[in-house]
């Protein structure tokens, strides 16, 4: 275990030194030396004979603390009114109070912990700084050519859901409709939409498609085993080159600048629409990547263009 407990004293998100003397004060009971005048602590040992290597610099640094040593750490941080912290991930802070915790840097404020004075105790450290359980691990996804990272989109989700078509909770289920007559109530997971499980078991589909414009197996690879997306509007998954575009996202004004081949395809759609150029202005510049209106990218295989089609009200 190469951990270290951290007690920082902050204001305003800056390091400000924690009174030495103090610190001496509570720790010198616990060196099993004798502390040279003028130095600080190196070496504590607990009563249950656990220890730490001691730093003092601005805050105080214990290394490799054991158990019985979490106690000395709440009394320093408790008389100095510091911050206890543990970095890594996750990162841990705990503070006396809530104004402490505004002192603290933005990312540790978010994490802190307030445990006041009166309960500030080695069980409290413990506590907070407890390995926690590691998050589940969740199966690699099966490639989707048309809709490469569908738990980006939100297509996908990790869940602890049974699936309607294979009945496993996989960790991952679609979040979208499953469309098809004999499609049973319920959420499939995105390996029966890959392997075409659903489509073969109740003749689910996903995706209406511009058939006529992309090959038949293109055509069928959308429909049955692509997970689709939330549109506002119906619409048929488009074409370019003859193959159908792979989905990349829904995006707004703000993300269509750093497209501008998407944008201009947007124009040109306006245009065919009858609208003029300020209409056309308006409408791309009040795109919002998650609602009202709402653009959604593409990106042909074949010719590298990227398109993007577009929710009309
Ligand atoms: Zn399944
Ligand atoms: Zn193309």
């Amino acid at each position: 275990m190469g951990f270290a407990i951290r007690v920082y004293k902050f204001r305003e998100g800056e390091v400000v030194p924690v009174d030495a003397s103090v610190v001496r004060e509570v720790l010198e009971p616990y060196a099993p030396y004798d502390v040279p005048d003028g130095q600080s602590v190196e070496w504590v040992r607990a009563a249950d004979g656990s220890e730490a290597d001691v730093h003092l610099d601005h805050g105080v640094a214990f290394d490799r603390p054991g158990p019985g040593v979490l106690d000395p750490i709440a009394e320093v941080a408790r008389r100095t009114r510091a911050a206890v912290l543990l970095f890594g991930d996750p990162a841990a802070a705990i503070v006396t109070c809530e104004e402490d915790r505004a002192h603290l840097p933005e990312d540790l404020r978010e994490v802190a912990v307030v445990a006041p004075s009166s309960v500030l105790t080695g069980a409290t450290i413990q506590q907070v700084i407890r390995p926690r359980p590691e998050p589940r691990p969740r199966p690699a996804l099966p490639p989707f050519p048309y809709h490469p990272d569908p738990v980006a989109t939100g297509s996908v989700t990790a869940a602890a859901e049974t699936c309607v078509c294979c009945g496993y909770d996989q960790g991952w289920i679609c979040t979208g409709p499953v469309y098809g007559a004999d499609v049973p109530d319920g959420r499939v997971c995105p390996y029966c939409v890959a392997f075409g499980t659903a489509a073969e078991r109740y003749g689910a589909f996903f995706n209406e498609v511009e058939a006529r414009r992309m090959p038949d197996d293109v055509a069928r690879r959308i429909r049955e085993r692509t997970p689709n997306f939330a549109t506002w509007q119906d619409w048929d998954w488009p074409a370019h080159c003859g193959d159908g575009g792979v989905f990349l996202g829904a995006v707004g004004a703000e993300e269509l600048r750093s497209h501008p081949q998407a944008l201009d395809h947007l124009r040109r759609q306006c245009a065919e629409w009858g609208w003029g150029p300020e209409t056309t202005e308006g409408f791309v510049g009040a795109l919002d990547k998650d609602g009202g209106q709402t653009a959604y990218l593409f990106r042909c295989r074949l010719c590298d263009t990227h398109f993007a089609h577009a929710d009309f009200t």
